[in-house]
């Protein structure tokens, strides 16, 4: 398993209405990020804060400038108060296969029970265990 490379994948997939945040953080975002708070429409993410339709991308992820040539990267503006599931991200292996996650390996996909222990390891100070 590689470290993360940005490639996010993972805020493209989900950020059109596949992602959750925790009602303490809804809560939380409402008294005190108010900017992150805007994009928020009935405790769902992330809706135009204008016309209040479902946004197809996330109103945080940023594209970087990249120094490899053809390659694409990004950060998130929200990162320390980014939403539970991309805090939890990745789960399972089967979900970054589906993601085509840049983390994976060709190792990790011969046995994919030992990459989901290695991965509840990576993510053990982030989110509960998955295996
Ligand atoms: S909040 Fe941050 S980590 Fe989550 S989808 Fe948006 S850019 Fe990605
Ligand atoms: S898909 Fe994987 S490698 Fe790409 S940004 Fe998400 S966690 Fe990182």
């Amino acid at each position: 398993m590689k470290q993360c490379t940005q490639c996010g994948k993972c805020c493209i997939n989900y950020s059109d209405g596949g992602l959750t945040a925790s009602q303490s953080e809804i809560e939380f975002w409402e008294a005190f990020r108010p900017h992150i708070y805007q994009y928020v429409k009935n405790d769902e993410l992330w809706f135009d804060p204008v016309t209040g339709q479902q946004l197809s991308i996330c109103p945080f992820l940023r594209k970087e400038v990249s120094k490899v040539p053809d390659q694409q990267k990004y950060t998130c503006d929200i990162y320390h108060n980014r939403p539970e599931d991309c805090r939890f991200y990745p789960v399972t292996i089967d979900q970054m296969i589906y993601d085509e996650c840049e983390m994976l390996q060709p190792r990790d996909l011969n046995n994919t029970k030992k990459a989901q222990v290695s991965l509840d390891g990576l993510t053990e100070d982030s989110r509960p265990a998955f295996s």
